[in-house]
């Protein structure tokens, strides 16, 4: 595999966590995922800021000022020399006890590791993926906050499991009032009329910052939008049906546990938003790095 790590402001060929830390041990840890585009970081504030709200969620003192870890970013990206990164930036609770209290762990370990993107195959943006709806319900906001950002992924891990075994590419989870919240790493929108709904965040979702972005496009280009509580059945009369995230960007959703929606094709609006997305990041990104 050839990523760069960079462990604790160090660039480390072989990096190695302890097994006592309690990211390991207890998923107790907070991430960001990073894309670049042309080479430069992608809504790296944005990101940062959340980084530092999913910290204070879970009670961590990040133990760095974002300068520093903006330095040691933009180090390891040349380090790495890819033409696009893939950026993982993790901040683990630190070494302690074997103990689920925390007050054991000394200083917390932080990691980037910057590697080339996978990406997602061509035709998945072509001709939209299959979701399917899945048994296992996204945590609850009063027990694992959908909101913070935590290394604890294991609710997600099950949900993508499960659609696995049905053949779908993605899954998306109910909460447990049986509304609609998002998928294993992404946000949920669709399209009906030529209005567009994402689930609110008080259903126990992250707040993307693709899904941030993708409202504000909506709003000023003339398409309605909505936020709310819904059942999975309003999704019967979903016309076109997206997904975002950092990596995703914005996917169109195509089939639903197999079954078309609408006419089965990626939709107009869709397809509009998938442009100004992409016009978006030229025009802040869009020329070479100096
Ligand atoms: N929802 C979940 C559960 C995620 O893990 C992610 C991204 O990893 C998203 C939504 C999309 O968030 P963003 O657009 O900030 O990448």
């Amino acid at each position: 595999m050839n990523v760069k790590v960079n462990f604790n402001g160090t660039l480390v060929e072989d990096a190695r966590l302890s097994v006592f830390d309690h990211g390991f041990l207890f998923g107790d840890s907070v991430y960001e995922v990073v894309s670049t585009h042309r080479g430069r970081p992608c809504f790296l504030p944005e990101h940062l800021r959340r980084l530092r709200q999913s910290a204070e969620g879970i009670h961590l003192d990040l133990p760095f000022e974002d300068s520093w870890l903006k330095n040691e970013l933009g180090r390891t990206l040349e380090a790495g020399g890819f033409p696009e990164s893939y950026i993982r930036i993790v901040v683990t609770r630190g070494e302690g006890e074997i103990d689920i209290d925390p007050s054991s762990c000394g200083r917390p370990n932080v990691l980037i590791y910057v590697t080339a993107p996978k990406g997602y195959p061509l035709e998945y943006y072509e001709k939209g993926i299959n979701v399917a709806m899945v048994s296992v319900k996204r945590n609850w906001r009063e027990s694992l906050n959908p909101g913070i950002k935590t290394g604890n992924y294991l609710n997600n891990v099950l949900a993508k499991m499960e659609a696995n075994r049905m053949g779908a590419q993605d899954a998306m989870m109910l909460n447990v009032s049986g509304c609609l919240t998002e998928c294993t790493t992404s946000n949920l929108f669709w399209v009906r009329e030529g209005s567009v709904f994402t689930p609110s965040l008080s259903c126990g979702i992250l707040a993307g910052i693709t899904r941030d972005a993708v409202i504000k496009l909506a709003g000023e280009n003339g398409f309605p939008m909505e936020e709310g509580e819904w059942p999975a059945e309003i999704l019967d009369k979903a016309q076109e049906v997206f997904l975002t995230g950092t990596i995703k960007k914005i996917m169109p959703v195509t089939r639903l546990d197999g079954k078309p929606v609408g006419d089965g094709r990626t939709g107009p609006v869709t397809r509009r938003l998938m442009r100004l997305y992409d016009d978006l990041l030229n025009r802040f990104y869009g020329s070479e790095p100096s």
